[in-house]
């Protein structure tokens, strides 16, 4: 094909679509399921029972590939334990003998790795990995008795950074000169950004490739593997279980993230923020996408320079970020377009892409996700559907004066609320009641505020969030001068602000409610369909 691309150019670009389209098609033939990577659960348990145990929990809780980890063996016989494992094996086995140089723990030499690894060929596995650094002496050591049942995965491990594109691709080469049936490059992640020079590498890589950046910052190569063509990716069975770091386990990689659903044009959504790992929106948009049949993923993208990666993930298949502490500045500075509140706020909690000139415009559903759960309880416990706003003309003290603060501030200013601000430092306070028109009041005068009845506060104050649950920003007995009280604190759902509030018999909105509503306005942002409203606060319940 390269001769006749030499002899007619102009046919060049048509000869290589169909030279990648070969390529495609193998790729396809060797992966069990055409387009869908393969799901590998490494066993890294001490005994061939164990193995074997997990093996079977494996093929059950729906797992492509188990890789036999021989190096975590406690003691290891090779030919009846091999004869035992890959006689037994349930799914189609990868067997690998690592040595420590190589972040194994194998300490032995190479003699011993090698006829274990020829025996485990013998033995019918369907995959040994090699590493680089031997694979000539072992493929010397097999010396023409390679079978050709069995794939040869040569791998190259990099446990400080991800190098450059090019580096990455002359490693390729190198792996692939070999005579690699797969290649196998896992790096690590200094930064989320190192992940896209693995994606290119991997999308242009003639030979199936296995490409993955260990650590946290490096999840999303285990995630969009399928997106990006890489043949295989691993999961563990249970946190703790895992083989190299960042790992997700089975049940995230298959329920959360929807792995078998991801194809090349899936599109990527995430939560960006640092930290991002313990945020509930990849369980909450990955349900609704899936419910709805959207073809995306929402992924946790813990992000240490917000320009960098918007630059890096420019492709319109991100299409959509939300956007977390301590980002939601960064993002206003980075969107194109603004609305006109979030640009008031100051603060970007949802980014989408334009799909028509790939813009970037940011918007903040913080603030309508809290109003909005107010006006609702509001109007609920009135018994009155007024057709203006329950908050026109209503005392709104709102406690904080940070991002949260703003939101709820503009919001209730919007409503045509008179807004007051009560905050620790002073000065803020009297800042954000100056932008949004409003009173600054002290937090030691807040105690006895009371200048009418039927007034509404607000805390936007972290005081009695998870661990300090005991503690609250105001009184039980200063609750009393309020008809609704609202904490966006979701952790706790019920505060003890909220809880004295309700002994006293006022009204309540939770943060969580905020929360739901605020992801709920970010999903039809996202998809500009009507959210799963249902489907959303069940998902959210069933994982508090
Ligand atoms: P932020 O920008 O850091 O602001 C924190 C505010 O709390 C500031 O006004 C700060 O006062 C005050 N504060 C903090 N510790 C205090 C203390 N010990 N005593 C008195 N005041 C104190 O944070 P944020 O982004 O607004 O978030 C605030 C809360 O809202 C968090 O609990 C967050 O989880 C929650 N939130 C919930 C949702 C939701 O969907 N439910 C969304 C966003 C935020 P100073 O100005 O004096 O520092």
């Amino acid at each position: 094909m390269q001769a006749i691309s030499r002899r007619y150019p102009r046919l060049s670009p048509f000869l290589r679509t169909v030279a990648q389209r070969e390529r495609e098609r193998e790729r396809e033939r060797e992966s069990d399921m055409a387009g869908v990577s393969l799901v590998c659960v490494p066993l890294v348990a001490k005994s061939v029972e164990q193995m074997l145990s997990e093996m079977a929990t494996a093929k059950v809780r729906g797992a492509d590939v188990v890789e036999i980890r021989l190096d975590h063996l406690a003691s290891f016989e090779p030919r009846r334990d091999l004869d035992l494992l890959l006689r037994n094996r349930p799914l189609p086995a990868l067997v690998t003998y690592r040595p420590k140089w190589e972040g194994g723990e194998y300490e032995g030499d190479d003699g011993r790795r090698f006829e274990a690894l020829f025996l485990a060929m013998e033995f019918g596995a369907d995959y040994v990995d090699i590493e680089l650094k031997v694979a000539q002496e072992f493929l010397d050591y097999l010396s023409g008795k390679r079978q050709d049942r069995t794939k040869l995965i040569v791998s190259s491990h990099n446990y400080q950074s991800t190098p450059s594109t090019e580096d990455l691709s002359s490693l390729v080469a190198r792996i692939q000169a070999v005579g690699a049936d797969i290649v196998k490059i896992a790096t690590t992640a200094v930064d989320i950004v190192d992940v896209a020079r693995m994606f290119e590498v991997m999308v242009h890589c003639q030979v199936p490739m296995i490409g993955l950046v260990m650590g946290e910052r490096g999840l999303i190569s285990r995630i969009l593997c399928p997106k990006f063509g890489g043949y295989l990716t691993f999961a563990t069975l249970s946190v703790g279980k895992e083989s190299a770091p960042g790992q997700p386990t089975l049940s995230d990689l298959l329920d959360i993230y929807n792995i078998k659903q991801i194809r090349a044009d899936t599109k990527v959504y995430g939560i960006v923020g640092k930290p991002v790992g313990h945020s509930k929106g990849p369980i909450l948009h990955g349900a609704a996408f899936r419910s709805v049949g959207y073809d995306a993923v929402y992924l946790p993208l813990l992000v240490d320079d917000f320009a960098s990666f918007l630059h890096t993930y420019s492709s319109p298949d991100f299409a959509g970020f939300s956007v977390t502490m301590p980002h939601k500045e960064a993002a206003l500075a980075c969107s194109d377009e603004v609305d006109p509140i979030a640009k008031y706020i100051g603060a970007v909690n949802t980014l989408i892409k334009r799909p028509s000139d790939g813009k970037l415009i940011g918007y903040n559903t913080d603030y309508t996700g809290a109003i909005s759960a107010i006006e609702t309880t509001l109007q609920g416990s009135s018994g009155k559907v007024s057709a203006g706003s329950p908050l026109a003309d209503k005392v709104f003290v709102v406690l904080g004066a940070g991002g949260a603060g703003k939101a709820l501030a503009y919001g209730a200013k919007e409503k045509g609320a008179r807004v007051v601000i009560a905050n620790r430092t002073y000065e803020r306070a009297k800042e954000l009641a100056n932008l949004v028109g409003g009173q600054a009041i002290s937090l030691a005068d807040l105690e006895n505020f009371h200048p009418e009845e039927g007034m509404i506060l607000a805390n936007t104050t972290s005081i009695g969030m998870h661990p300090n649950i005991h503690d609250t920003p105001l009184s039980k007995q200063a609750l009393k001068s309020y008809a609704l009280v609202f904490d966006a604190i979701y952790n706790p759902v019920v505060t003890r602000l909220l809880r004295e509030a309700e002994e006293l018999g006022v009204t309540i909105v939770t943060g969580m409610e905020m929360f739901i509503r605020q992801a709920m306005g970010q999903f039809e942002l996202f998809t500009g369909l009507p959210a799963p409203e249902k489907l959303m606060r069940d998902t959210l319940l069933s994982i508090q």
